[in-house]
């Protein structure tokens, strides 16, 4: 099965995906992640798509979406794949799925990953890094035992400028917005389903892993 996973950032969306992927034993993949292995490679891809990361821009879809319908003709992708992070766009997603249909494939089922706006801003703006080692706490899933100092090597805990408040609204409005576009795009297609992430790890994967067995039994 070709499953996409979305979530925002704090929906714990990474971590789902690394179990998901370890308990169906199929590559879950990062459009991120191919970029970083392509640019490291210095493969075709990698130094086109050099030229504009170094920029500051995004790659253009064309060329992510064959990147990655490139990586999907490897061996270890005949079972299925794991989507993370990817398409960010319903401008992608259509590129996909053209690549795809080339192909003789499409996608599955695309799963959100819900969780409320002010538990996401709560998660997100509790993030905390230590001066000495970047040891990363979080206030309300991962607290220091010791308010404001690191557990492992004492030093003060801080926040970065794009974990504070204003930043981290931005980037959720930004996440928002793009993402009720694709909701619609899959929702269309009958391929969209939710799972409420705003549970402990362990139920929201036993819910992801329900979804997904039910789907690939129909
Ligand atoms: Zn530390």
């Amino acid at each position: 099965m070709y499953i996409i996973l979305f979530g925002a950032q704090g929906s714990g969306k990474g971590t789902q995906a690394e179990l998901l992927s370890q308990t169906l034993g199929v590559p879950h993949i990062a459009s991120g992640d191919l970029f970083r292995k392509a640019i490291d490679e210095k493969t075709e891809f990698g130094l086109k798509a050099k030229v504009y990361i170094d920029r500051g821009e995004l790659a253009p879809d064309d060329l992510t979406v064959t990147m990655v319908v490139k990586r999907l003709e490897e061996p270890d992708c005949s079972q299925g794949v794991l989507f993370d992070g990817f398409p960010r766009t319903v401008a992608q997603a259509e590129v996909l799925d053209r690549g795809l249909q080339g192909v003789g494939k499409y996608i599955d089922l695309a799963i959100y990953l819900q969780v409320p706006r002010d538990e996401l801003l709560k998660r997100l703006s509790g993030r905390y890094i230590c001066r000495a080692n970047q040891h990363v706490y979080n206030l309300s899933t991962h607290p220091p035992k010791v308010a404001g100092v690191c557990d492992i090597d004492g030093s003060e805990l801080y926040q970065r400028s794009d974990d504070t408040g204003d930043a981290v609204q931005k980037r959720l409005d930004i996440f928002f917005n793009e993402t009720i576009r694709l909701l619609d795009y899959y929702e269309k297609q009958n391929k969209l389903v939710e799972v409420d992430g705003n549970q402990d790890i362990d139920q929201v994967q036993q819910s992801l892993l329900r979804v997904i067995r039910t789907r690939s039994a129909s």
